[in-house]
């Protein structure tokens, strides 16, 4: 999904930015998740989804890769968290664009 995402922008300097997402302190997976992921971004059944998404846009070109590195589950004065709240939880998004 992020290799298609970088490829629809097209040729060109590209940037993101990880957003608020649950981090490795929280994010325990079984080895159905696990082994989706290199090996070394699962620690003791916790999977490090930033350092995941940072790999997989980079391998699909993306020169400049800019972290939040705030756990939506650590911090729910900030954000919602499925894992945290189950379904009965708010969205959150973000839309940005450089002109
Ligand atoms: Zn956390």
């Amino acid at each position: 999904m992020v290799a298609a995402g970088v490829a629809a922008l097209g040729a060109g300097a590209k940037a993101a930015v990880i957003g608020p997402a649950i981090g490795p302190c929280c994010y325990e997976v079984g080895d159905e998740v696990a082994t989706l992921f290199d090996a070394d971004l699962t620690v003791e059944r916790k999977l490090d989804l930033w350092s995941a998404a940072e790999r997989a846009l980079r391998g699909a070109g993306v020169e400049t890769v800019e972290r939040v590195d705030l756990c939506t589950r650590c911090h729910p004065e900030l954000f919602f968290s499925h894992r945290r709240s189950g379904r009965a939880r708010g969205v959150q998004g973000v839309l940005g664009a450089v002109a």
